[in-house]
């Protein structure tokens, strides 16, 4: 291989890097076609749908499946399938788009129980899980009894296997 060569990413192709080669290439209607479908792959669906519609069908194309046009045919090559799946992908992403993706429930279980503190850590930091709400504080040794918070030691001799049974 002699000479400096330049790769042309959208025809996967090597060509001899002379400003003449590049130049006819960079023009020649398989090269055109090739960069056109690479963009086109990109574009929104909405768009291209609407592109599309606004073309009659390229009755070149849909009768031999040949149209040497490309994409730069004024007449849409879509054949109606491609067509109903652009508007299936449209009303998708539309509809991504308005909705409110919501977790799924055992997601919601999951992470509130993987949040939860762990009652065993609130005993040995001896933290108060029901704390007593800002508006009491300044009475918080006057309150009666019914009224001041519980604390995790309130709960040591409770017997919770009992509860219900009278
Ligand atoms: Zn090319
Ligand atoms: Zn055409």
């Amino acid at each position: 291989m002699g000479g400096k060569h330049y790769y042309c990413e959208y025809c996967d192709r090597s060509f001899k890097d002379e400003a003449g080669v590049r130049k006819k290439h960079l023009a020649s209607i398989q090269h055109v076609k090739n960069r056109e479908n690479h963009y086109r792959q990109f574009r929104d669906p909405k768009q291209i749908l609407q592109e599309e519609l606004a073309k009659k069908p390229c009755k070149r194309f849909l009768n031999n499946g040949e149209c040497h046009f490309g994409h730069l045919c004024k007449f849409s090559h879509c054949p109606p399938y491609y067509i109903q799946q652009l508007q299936a992908a449209v009303a998708a992403s539309e509809q991504a788009k308005h909705q409110r993706v919501y977790p799924e429930p055992e997601f919601i279980v999951k992470e509130f129980f993987d949040s939860a503190l762990d009652p065993e850590e609130l005993v040995e930091e001896n933290l108060n899980p029901w704390p007593l709400s800002d508006e009491y504080k300044e009475f918080e040794n006057s309150l009666p009894i019914s009224m001041r918070p519980m604390t995790l030691k309130d709960f040591d001799s409770a017997d919770f296997a009992e509860w219900g049974k009278q």
